[in-house]
């Protein structure tokens, strides 16, 4: 691995993407300064946390064709999580929706096993991690490597320092290609009061437009879709969703805290990785529903660029370049 050892980078957020990276630099040798003015629109910390390569790209149309990206990611989070102290729940993901046929033949055409369960379809290849706790020990880790952190955005990058985008839905001025992603608001339930007999060791249960995540709680059920929505209010459709998607917890009662955060997206669903037209400007945002499970593999393809290394076998399709070419006067 080539060293950084000198090089000054300024990132700009401090979700997972950013943490991700920070200290991804940092033990390749370079000085970094994360910059976050507040925790607002953090998507990260209110993830369920799946690291869901194989039902992700099965139930949700905009993936279908990203199952290769997610999985090499996913391979990556074994030593991510290793280094980081962070908890990696390898329990699996039940999916008890209509398509269940096309999905065991989906999951079989790429090599791997489905297992028919009285429940639902059973895959072990969807993990999960939980995002509050682990958000705490990639800042933690990014501090002990000597990252350095300041509560105000990045507004101007220093010049002569590298700058890093990784500003999940916000774009920014100076990575002129970050005015291609969009909004979508999300929303989740963390169950309280109510036994949703789902325990940390038990695999996410899936449904079509809906899933249960074990974790913080009683549980998590989520999540909304809502494009465009850039405000941080609970609202009537997770009410809907649930009423939806879990008709069977109506008379349960289910209560809880929402959660709210908002999802940045490319047109084609997958984040803008590497570099920007400008000299010394990087980008690392638009993680749409999978920014978990992709910063492991984001941070090692920005260190690969910043070393001059081979960035691998994802450049093109994650090009931060890859859509108009932007105004970079403006
Ligand atoms: C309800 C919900 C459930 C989800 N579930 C999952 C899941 O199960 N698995 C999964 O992989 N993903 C999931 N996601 C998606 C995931 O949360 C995101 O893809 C990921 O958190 C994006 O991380 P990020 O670091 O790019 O952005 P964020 O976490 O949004 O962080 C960006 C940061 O940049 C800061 N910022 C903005 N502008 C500036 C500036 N000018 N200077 C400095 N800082 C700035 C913001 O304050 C913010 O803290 C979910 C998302 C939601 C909303």
């Amino acid at each position: 691995m080539t060293s950084l050892k000198g090089r000054a980078v300024q990132v700009a957020g401090a979700g997972v993407l950013g943490l991700a990276i920070a200290q991804t630099l940092a033990e390749a040798g370079a000085k970094v300064t994360v910059f976050d003015p507040e925790p607002r629109g953090r998507a990260s910390a209110v993830a369920a946390g799946m690291l869901a390569p194989v039902f992700e790209t099965i139930l949700d149309p905009a993936a279908a064709d990203h199952f290769e990206i997610l999985m090499s990611a996913r391979e990556a989070w074994p030593a991510f999580a290793a280094r980081n102290g962070i908890t990696l729940h390898r329990s699996g993901a039940l999916y008890s929706g209509a398509r269940q046929p096309q999905a065991r033949a989906s999951i079989e055409q790429r090599g791997l096993k489905a297992e028919p369960r009285s429940e639902g379809l059973f895959s072990a290849d969807d993990w999960r991690i939980e995002a509050g706790p682990s958000l705490a020990l990639l800042r933690r880790r990014s501090s002990e490597l000597g990252v350095r952190f300041r509560a105000e955005g990045l507004e101007t990058p220093s010049p002569g320092d590298d700058a890093i985008a990784a500003t999940g839905f916000l774009p920014v001025r100076w990575a002129p290609e970050s005015r291609v992603i969009t909004a979508i608001k999300g929303q989740i339930l963390q169950v309280s009061g109510v036994d949703l007999n789902i325990g940390a060791s038990d695999p996410v249960r899936r449904r079509d437009g809906g899933y249960i995540c074990p974790g913080e709680g009683g549980g998590l059920i989520g999540a909304t879709m809502q494009p465009g929505r850039t405000d941080l209010e609970p609202d009537g459709a997770l009410d809907r969703m649930l009423a939806e998607v879990f008709p069977d917890l109506a008379g349960v009662g289910v209560a809880g805290k929402v959660r709210v955060g908002i999802r940045g997206a490319a047109p084609d669903g997958l984040p803008l990785v590497g570099p920007s037209a400008r000299a010394g400007v990087w980008l690392a945002m638009g993680a749409r529903r999978n920014g978990w499970l992709l910063a492991p593999l984001v941070a090692s393809m920005i260190r690969a660029y910043l070393a001059g290394d081979d960035p691998g076998p994802w450049a093109e399709r994650l090009d931060a370049r890859r859509f108009a070419a932007p105004d970079l006067e403006a």
